[in-house]
C-alpha cells in the first residue's frame, strides 16, 4: 500500500523569522548570538545610542563606553562632563545626559540592576515605550511591542498597509504585535524574534529595494504581491524645517590659544564645548547686535563663507566672526591652544565650524 503524503503549509511567520535570523541576523557588538540574555546594561547602553543612530556609528562608541564604563555603577559614579566628552560626534546629547540620570537612579533606587519589565523601565529617564520594550524582550526575554523604523516598513510591505506615518503608527505596532505567537509566555524567544525583525528590516526589506528573494516572508507578502511595497510606509508630508542663523566667535589669545566654553547643561548640545555663540534665530543678525553680544570688545572680522549643519527641527547657519582682543580676561571658558583643538570632544556642529575657521583665519 502506498502511503499518503500529507501537503504541509509553510512553517508559522515567527518560525521562519527566527530560523531566517539563526543564519543570517548580524553580528553585533552588544549582541549574544545562541546563548543566555546579554547583559541588561549593554542592551540599554546600545539601544539608547541606537536611537536616531546608525548601528556603524554606534559600534565604536559603544565600545569606548565599556572600556571606559564597564558596568553602570561606574557610568554613574563618573562625573557628567566625562560622559557628554565621551558622547561627542554621536549628535543628540540629551541622550547621554539622560543616559548618567538613569545610570545613578538604576544605583540609587534599584540596588545597580535595572528592572526586568516596561512599566518600571519607561519610569527611567531617557526610556521612552520604543527603548523599555526593547530592553524587556532582548535582556530579560519578555514578550514586548519592539517596533522601530525598519520593522514599522516590514509589517507595512508585510500587509500593505498604505496610510501614512506617523498616523498609522498604532497600527502598525498592532500588526508587528500580532506576529508573536500566542499563549507560549516563557518559552518563546522574545529577544532574538525583535532583534530578527530589525535585522529583517536593516538588511532585506530595505527601503529603496527591497530582496524579497532572499526574504523568510516573501510568501505572505501582500506589499510585493501588489507590486507596492517599494513604495510603503507611505509618510505624510513633512512639514519644511526653518533655517536658523547664528554668529559664533573665534576669540585668539595673544599666545594663539581661542576661546571655548561650555555651553548651558539644558538645552539643545547642553554641556558640550563650542565655540562662543549668539543665539540662533530666524532672523538675520546685524553687525551692530553682533558687536553688542561679542564676549569682548575688539575689530571682529567676519570669515568668508558659512557653517552649515542640520538639526532634526532646524537647518542652521553659522557665521564665524575672528578677532583677537588686547584684554579678554573676563570672558568666561578655556583657552585651548589651536593645535589640540582636533581632539577636543567636540559635537559635529563645532567641530565643522573649528574646521572652517583655521581653514581660513
Ligand atoms: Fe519586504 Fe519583500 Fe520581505 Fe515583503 S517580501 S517583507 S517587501 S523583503
Amino acid at each position: 500500500m502506498v502511503g499518503k503524503i500529507e501537503a504541509r503549509g509553510p512553517a508559522p511567520r515567527h518560525e521562519r523569522v527566527l530560523a531566517w535570523y539563526d543564519r543570517h541576523g548580524r553580528d553585533l557588538p552588544w549582541r549574544v548570538r545562541g546563548g543566555p540574555h546579554p547583559d541588561p546594561y549593554h542592551v540599554w547602553l546600545s539601544e539608547i545610542m541606537l536611537q536616531q543612530t546608525t548601528v556603524a556609528a554606534v559600534a565604536p562608541y559603544f565600545r569606548t563606553f565599556l572600556r571606559l564604563w564597564p558596568n553602570v555603577a561606574a557610568l554613574a559614579a563618573a562625573p557628567v562632563e566625562e560622559v557628554l566628552d565621551a558622547w561627542a560626534g554621536l549628535g543628540y546629547y540629551a541622550r547621554a545626559r539622560n543616559m548618567h540620570r538613569c545610570a545613578q537612579v538604576v544605583c540609587a533606587d534599584f540596588d545597580g540592576a535595572f528592572p526586568d519589565d516596561e512599566m518600571r523601565l519607561r519610569g527611567l529617564p531617557g526610556i521612552g515605550p520604543y527603548t523599555a520594550a526593547a530592553i524587556a524582550a532582548i535582556a530579560f526575554g519578555r514578550r514586548a511591542r519592539v517596533v522601530d523604523g525598519n520593522v514599522e516598513r516590514v509589517v507595512a510591505r508585510l500587509h500593505a498597509v498604505e496610510a501614512p506615518l506617523p498616523g498609522a503608527k498604532a497600527a502598525l505596532g498592532d500588526l508587528a504585535a500580532a506576529l508573536l505567537p500566542a499563549g507560549s509566555a516563557g518559552k518563546f524567544r522574545y529577544g532574538d524574534f525583535a532583534q530578527a525583525m530589525m535585522d529583517l528590516g536593516a538588511t532585506v526589506c530595505l527601503p529603496r529595494a527591497p530582496r524579497c528573494g532572499v526574504c523568510p516572508l516573501v510568501c505572505d507578502c501582500a506589499g510585493r504581491a501588489a507590486g507596492i511595497a517599494e513604495t510603503l510606509p507611505r509618510r505624510a508630508d513633512k512639514v519644511p524645517r526653518p533655517t536658523r542663523r547664528g554668529i559664533a566667535f573665534w576669540i585668539e589669545g595673544p599666545d594663539g590659544a581661542v576661546l571655548m566654553r561650555r555651553r548651558p547643561k539644558s538645552g539643545l548640545l547642553g554641556g558640550m564645548m563650542e565655540l562662543p555663540t549668539t543665539d540662533w534665530r530666524e532672523a538675520p543678525w546685524i553687525p551692530e547686535e553682533v558687536q553688542a553680544m561679542a564676549p569682548a570688545g575688539t575689530a571682529w572680522r567676519p570669515l568668508p563663507g558659512l557653517v552649515r549643519h542640520t538639526f532634526t527641527h532646524f537647518h542652521l547657519e553659522l557665521a564665524i566672526w575672528a578677532g583677537s582682543p588686547t584684554d579678554a580676561g573676563d570672558a568666561a571658558g578655556d583657552w585651548i591652544p589651536a593645535q589640540d583643538l582636533a581632539a577636543l570632544p567636540l559635537p559635529t556642529v563645532m567641530r565643522k565650524a573649528v574646521a572652517h575657521a583655521l581653514a581660513r583665519v
